[in-house]
C-alpha cells in the first residue's frame, strides 16, 4: 500500500460526508468521527420524517460513500473538550489534519425571561426528537392546544408540519419579527400546510400592517400572494389545526404558572430601511398570546463547548486565508494566539450556522477538503499512527460503530419496517441500535 495522508474528519452530516469523499479520492485516509450513531445528521434527523424519497436517495449516497476503502467511520464517538477524544488527543494521535464538520450543534436562544418555562423549546430539539434522534427521542416535549413558532423560515414551516398533521394541535401562530414581505420560506414546504392557513386571519393580518409597509415602499398585495402561491397544490387537510400568522411581533418574554407556560408576551414592532434593507423596529406596545408552547425556529449556532474559539455564533476563520476556495475561508483561527490553527479546517454548518440545504453543506464540505488537500501538499504523507489510532477507538469505553455495523442495522430496520408493515422503521434510542448491532453497551 502507499503512504497516505491521515485525515481525521469530525461529523458525518452532509458536509462532513462528501468532504471525505472528496479526501480518500485524492488519496488520504479518512477516519469519519460521528457524534450520532447513524451517519446523515441533519439529513437523516432534520429533514421531515415523512421525505421518504429524499430520504432514501441522500442515504444510498452516502452508504457509497462509506464503501470507499480509504474511509473508516466510528459512529456514537464525539469529539470536543468533552467528547470522547479532544481535538489534541486527535492531534497527538497523529492525524495530519483534522476537518470539523460537526454541523451547528449549539443552541441560539434569545436570552428571554421564562426560556426555562415546560413548554418553551428550540426547534432543533423538536426537530430531533420527531425524526427519532436520542436523547431527544426520549424526552419528553409539551405540545399543548395552542402552539406559537417564531420564524418566518423553512424550519418554522417544519415545525408547523409537525404541529398540525401529526400532534393535530388546536392552533399554530407563526410570530414573525418583521412583515409578510420577508418571509423566507419556499413554496414547495408551505403546500403541507396550507391547507391549515386561516385565510381571513391573514386578511386581518395584512390590513392591520399595511401602512407599515407601504411606508416602506412594500406592496402588501404582492406579499399575499406569494404566502399563498402554495394554494394550488395544497396537501390535503388531515386535521382542524387553524394556522395564522402574527406579523411585526417581537417575543418579550414566555409566562407561565407552576414552571408551564401559559403566554407569550410579544412587542409590536414596526418597519425601518437601513442599508438597503428592511429591519423591525420595536414599537414599546406589548400584548400576549395565550399559548402553552413556544418553539423557537431563529436558527443555530456552533457548540461553544468544542473547543474551538467562537466569535458571533461561529467558529473563528483564518480571515486571510493560506488555501482559500471560492474565496472562503476554512481555516479556524487562535483568537488568543493570533494565528491559524494548524491542519485545523471547519466545513458546512460548522463553518457557516444554518447556511442552506444539503447541496450547500455538500459543495462546502468538498471545499472544505480542498483546503485541506491545499495544506497537506505541505506535508509528507505519513499515515503510520492508523493502527494507534483504531488501537484508540476500540480502546475507549463505549462502542465504536462501524461502516459494517451500520450495514447491519440498515438491513434490521429495513426487515422491522416490512414486518411492522412500515414505509420506514428507526429505533429510538442509542440502546436498541447497539442490541441490533449486536455490541455491548458502555460499561
Ligand atoms: C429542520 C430542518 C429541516 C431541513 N430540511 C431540509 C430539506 O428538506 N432539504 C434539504 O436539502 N436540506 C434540509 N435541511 C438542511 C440540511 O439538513 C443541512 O443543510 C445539512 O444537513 C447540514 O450539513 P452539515 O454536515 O454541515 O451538518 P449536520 O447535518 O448537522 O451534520 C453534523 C454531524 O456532526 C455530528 N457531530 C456533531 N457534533 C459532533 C462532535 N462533537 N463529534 C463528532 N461528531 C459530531 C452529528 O452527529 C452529525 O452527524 C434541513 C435542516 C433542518 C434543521
Amino acid at each position: 500500500m502507499t503512504n497516505q495522508y491521515l485525515v481525521a474528519v469530525v461529523g458525518a452530516g452532509p458536509a462532513g460526508l462528501f468532504g471525505a469523499r472528496e479526501l480518500a479520492n485524492h488519496g488520504a485516509h479518512v477516519v469519519l468521527f460521528n457524534r450520532d450513531i447513524k451517519p446523515g445528521g441533519l439529513a437523516e434527523y432534520g429533514i421531515y420524517p415523512t421525505k421518504y424519497t429524499m430520504k432514501a436517495g441522500l442515504r444510498k449516497q452516502f452508504r457509497q460513500i462509506l464503501e470507499n476503502p480509504n474511509i473508516d467511520y466510528y459512529g456514537n464517538i464525539s469529539i470536543g473538550a468533552q467528547g470522547d477524544l479532544s481535538l489534541d488527543d486527535l492531534r497527538n494521535l497523529g492525524f495530519q489534519a483534522i476537518l470539523v464538520t460537526a454541523g451547528a450543534q449549539g443552541t441560539k436562544w434569545l436570552g428571554l425571561p421564562g426560556e426555562d418555562l415546560v413548554g418553551v423549546y428550540h426547534a432543533k430539539d423538536v426537530v430531533y426528537y420527531y425524526n427519532l434522534l436520542p436523547p431527544n427521542s426520549q424526552q419528553r416535549y409539551r405540545f399543548g392546544k395552542r402552539c406559537a413558532i417564531v420564524g418566518a423560515g423553512n424550519v418554522m414551516v417544519d415545525i408547523a408540519r409537525y404541529l398540525i398533521r401529526q400532534a393535530k394541535v388546536d392552533e399554530v401562530i407563526a410570530v414573525v419579527r418583521r412583515g409578510p414581505a420577508e418571509v423566507k420560506f419556499d413554496k414547495k414546504e408551505m403546500e403541507y400546510v396550507i391547507a391549515n392557513l386561516d385565510q381571513e386571519a391573514l386578511d386581518r393580518e395584512i390590513a392591520r400592517v399595511r401602512p407599515i409597509m407601504e411606508a416602506v415602499n412594500q406592496d402588501p398585495e404582492a406579499a399575499r400572494a406569494t404566502i399563498l402561491e402554495a394554494l394550488p397544490k395544497a396537501f390535503e387537510k388531515v386535521s382542524e389545526t387553524c394556522f395564522r400568522f402574527e406579523f411585526l411581533s417581537s417575543p418579550v418574554q414566555m409566562l407561565g404558572e407552576n414552571g408551564l407556560l401559559t403566554q407569550l408576551e410579544v412587542e409590536d414592532t414596526t418597519l425601518v430601511l437601513k442599508d438597503g434593507d428592511t429591519k423591525a423596529r420595536g414599537t414599546g406596545n406589548k400584548r400576549t398570546l395565550d399559548v402553552e408552547t413556544v418553539i423557537f425556529a431563529i436558527g443555530d449556532k456552533v457548540d461553544e463547548s468544542f473547543g474551538l474559539p467562537i466569535e458571533w455564533n461561529e467558529f473563528v476563520k483564518n480571515s486571510n486565508p493560506a488555501y482559500p476556495v471560492e474565496g472562503i475561508s476554512y481555516e479556524a483561527f487562535d483568537t488568543q494566539a493570533g494565528k491559524p490553527m494548524d491542519g485545523i479546517f471547519v466545513g458546512g454548518w460548522a463553518r457557516k450556522a444554518s447556511e442552506g440545504l444539503v447541496g450547500y453543506a455538500r459543495k462546502d464540505g468538498i471545499n472544505a477538503s480542498k483546503a485541506v488537500w491545499g495544506y497537506l501538499q505541505t506535508k509528507q504523507p505519513d499515515e503510520s499512527a492508523l493502527e494507534a489510532v483504531t488501537a484508540k477507538i476500540m480502546g475507549l469505553r463505549k462502542p465504536a460503530v462501524t461502516k459494517a455495523d451500520i450495514q447491519r442495522l440498515e438491513v434490521i430496520e429495513t426487515e422491522e419496517a416490512q414486518k411492522r408493515g412500515l414505509e420506514e422503521f428507526k429505533y429510538s434510542t442509542n440502546e436498541d441500535m447497539l442490541r441490533a448491532m449486536g455490541l455491548t453497551i458502555a460499561a
